[in-house]
């Protein structure tokens, strides 16, 4: 598929400024359709949703739950009570490592996470197994990312009740596999977490086929809000934790001395929503299934392959993870002899080129791979053949800026 260029226009802040945006596993940018959407609701229907009876309040609360039946049909999800809001991915995360940890968990058992983990599928955990007494058992990958199945089999022992992995690594773009995972924690009675904020934005996730317990994602890095994430449930699972947040919304009834809670999903969605920006990623959503997910991958694997061939050519620089392009989801990862990330970073800005230098939130991942931090291109379906080439010709100028006389 070549760049519909209708596409391209539907992206205000591309269309009006130059830069070649190559920050999309951090955010994503937002389409029009997006903003119109968020400010359509808060022209026609801002109410508090949830709480009013009279029509605005009713029509508010209609666009919220028609939101969440959004998400439940992206992620194949049974239900549309297996959907919580949340903030993002981190508070879905911390979500289930509270509700469902701390109460589940106990001195004797383990958890399971990859050693791919983005800090806030792991520091979550590390609180699970430091207040519980578990054990936290990391799941090695190879230097490439890669989990082999005796990997797997090996780091999550009889004793686990809870895998928790990333489906895509913010690091080395490589895509766990998940059935796999899967087999083996139903094999010990574990259940699994499946951290997808780097996948949902680019391939089709789709949690029945998956066989996963619980799914998070952040709804800004496929073009919604920030501020909107989600939490993928299995009904029985959720039914059974305890609120994670206590407060408005989220009871049936209060006295002096207690509460009953009220029903899924609004037992996990204390206070008042974002029910704007919850408009804002079903508008997103709506945006992807126009577009198409096999659309969208294919033209992320040119543009990925594009990058990928030409760095491979530049003297001095190693880019992490695999040489295969379908290992990336569009993440190129890379280091320069003898010049600090930061320093690539602002040279590559000045030839108004944006990509991310710095640990990438996974220290312990970096470590492993033996770097202290890298610069890291990430790209999405709607950046350009000519924007990958700047990039490219930014990366080969560096280290004669910085000096160096090859
Ligand atoms: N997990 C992964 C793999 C990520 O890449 C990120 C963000 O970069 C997160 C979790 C956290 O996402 P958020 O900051 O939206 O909660």
């Amino acid at each position: 598929m070549s760049l519909n260029r209708s596409i391209r226009e539907e992206f205000p802040l591309l269309v009006s400024n130059d830069v070649a945006y190559l920050d999309n596993a951090a955010t994503a940018q937002r389409p029009a359709c997006v903003l119109d959407e968020i400010r359509r609701f808060y022209e026609n229907a801002n109410a508090n949703p949830l709480r009013g009876l009279y029509a605005l309040s009713v029509e508010a609360t209609s666009e919220y739950e028609s939101a969440r039946v959004a998400v439940q049909q992206l992620l194949n999800a049974a239900h549309p009570e297996e959907i919580v809001f949340t903030r993002n991915t981190t508070e879905a995360i911390n979500l289930v490592a509270y509700s469902y940890g701390l109460n589940k968990v106990k001195q004797g058992d383990n958890i399971t996470i990859s050693i791919m983990e983005h800090h806030s599928n792991m520091l979550p955990w590390q609180m699970v197994a430091g207040k519980t007494g578990a054990t936290l058992t990391y799941l090695e990958c190879e230097k490439d990312g890669a989990l082999t199945e005796d990997a797997i089999r090996n780091n999550i022992p009889d004793n686990t009740k809870i895998v928790a992995i990333t489906h895509v690594s913010n690091v080395l773009g490589r895509t766990t596999p998940v059935e796999t995972v899967v087999a083996r924690a139903k094999e010990v009675g574990a259940v699994v977490l499946l951290d997808a904020a780097q996948s949902v934005a680019h391939m089709r996730v789709d949690v029945q086929k998956l066989g996963v317990d619980f799914l998070a994602f952040s709804g800004h890095k496929m073009m919604g809000p920030m501020g909107i994430g989600a939490l993928y449930g299995k009904r029985e699972l959720l039914e059974e934790m305890p609120p994670f947040l206590t407060g408005g919304e989220m009871i049936e009834y209060v006295t002096r001395t207690g509460a009953t809670y009220a029903e899924l999903p609004h037992k996990f969605e204390a206070g008042t929503v974002n029910a704007a920006g919850a408009v804002g990623l079903h508008a997103a959503i709506d945006f992807v299934n126009r577009i198409g997910y096999e659309n969208m991958e294919e033209r992320e694997l040119l543009l990925t392959r594009l990058a990928l061939d030409g760095i491979k050519d530049i003297p001095h620089v190693h880019v992490l993870g695999s040489e295969d392009p379908h290992e990336h989801c569009g993440i190129i990862n890379f280091t320069i002899d003898g010049v600090h990330p930061h320093d690539v970073s602002q040279i590559l800005d000045s030839d108004n080129v944006a990509v991310r230098a710095g640990h990438h939130c996974a220290q312990p991942l970096l470590a492993y791979l033996g770097v202290r931090s890298t610069t890291r291109a990430s790209i999405m379906f709607y950046n350009t053949e000519e924007e990958i080439q700047r990039f490219l010709k930014s990366v080969s100028t560096v280290r004669e800026r910085m000096g160096y006389s090859e």
